[in-house]
């Protein structure tokens, strides 16, 4: 999620042209699949980009654009994660890259997959992974009940395996971490370090896996991070509610995404972020949407009166949340 005012510093602003073009390539690519209201492209009949731009917003910093008028209950786009993995409680019944449940509840330590494409496409990182072991860093994880750690540990093996640039997710905003909160992601960090080093990675491939490297991702998953509910059968229904009623079913896992974490957070959107089957992301409009106007989604619980949104917005996200409804006192 695009934290609203976390620092929105000059280094930050000066970073935007380039950040900016990044983001129209991102759009502009057929790896980037919408399905939605989505136009074809009448020469390629490929699915045409979303109808929204990433532009900075007058206070808070950047934010989606619709660029054409967007209608209640459309899919304004689907996002594919940059990196999921699913919780430690969920991963024997749901499929290892996509998050999707399973059938069958696999009672052996061998992660499994929803189908061969699955399979096929996370060996980007598991033919590293498999290579270690994990037992010291996953009990760090559940001992302390952290779950970004493993997407770290996930991002980290696609790098090695040289599928993710290390500076994969820079784009994302960061939150800024204190000395405490850095000192205490070092046991992490030594861990990830020593699970590689022990199954022979070599030097080279983890030259990127500095101290400061895992501390900036940590610190950019913390605000990114999505926390994955699969909706499934309630699909039907979200096409005329809003999502806060909807009861979806626990989490399955974490995943971070480019365009997602682009929107800004509003207690009253008009935009909201939803799962279906697994770990694809749909972004639909909760209303009419008119050409220009900003698409924002909730990051957190709508239905929480102003105090708790504020103190959740505030020790979450670091910021401040001042929209309508807020202003307004509701
Ligand atoms: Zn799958
Ligand atoms: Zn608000």
């Amino acid at each position: 999620m695009s934290a609203l005012a976390l620092g929105r510093s000059s280094r930050w602003v000066s970073r935007f042209k380039t950040l900016y073009s990044q983001t129209k390539l991102f759009l502009a690519s057929s790896s980037f699949s919408t399905t939605s209201i989505a136009d074809k492209d009448e020469d390629t009949g490929r699915p045409a980009p979303p109808p929204i731009r990433v532009s900075l917003t007058e206070s808070a910093g950047r934010g989606v654009f619709a660029t054409r008028r967007i209608g209640a209950g459309d899919l304004i786009h689907t996002a594919k994660p940059l990196v999921a993995h699913p919780s430690l409680s969920t991963i024997h019944r749901v499929c290892y890259f996509c998050l999707r449940k399973l059938q069958t509840t696999s009672r052996t330590p061998v992660v499994q997959y929803c189908n061969k494409e699955c399979e096929e496409q996370s060996k980007v990182f598991y033919d590293v992974e498999r290579r270690a072991n994990w037992s010291a860093y996953d009990d760090y994880c559940r001992i302390q009940g952290l779950k970004y750690p493993l997407l770290v540990k996930r991002l980290a093996c696609m790098v090695i395996s040289g599928v993710a640039a290390a500076d994969n997710i820079d784009i994302l905003q960061p939150t800024n971490l204190s000395l405490p909160m850095i000192s205490e992601m070092e046991e992490g960090f030594g861990l990830l370090r020593s699970a590689f080093i022990k199954a022979n990675t070599t030097n080279e491939q983890i030259a990127f896996l500095s101290k400061t490297w895992y501390t900036s991702v940590l610190a950019r998953i913390r605000i990114n991070a999505f926390r994955i509910e699969l909706v499934g059968g309630l699909y039907e229904d979200l096409l005329s509610s809003a999502a806060a009623s909807i009861e979806a079913e626990a989490a399955v896992g974490n995943a971070v995404y480019m365009l997602p974490s682009f929107y800004n957070h509003d207690c009253d959107p008009n935009a909201h972020i939803l799962w279906i089957e697994n770990a694809d992301a749909r972004l639909k409009a909760l209303r009419d949407v008119e050409a220009g106007e900003e698409l924002r989604i909730c990051y957190i619980d709508a239905s929480m009166d102003h105090d708790a949104r504020q103190t959740l917005l505030s020790q979450g996200f670091g910021f401040q949340c001042n929209c309508l409804r807020c202003v307004s006192g509701d």
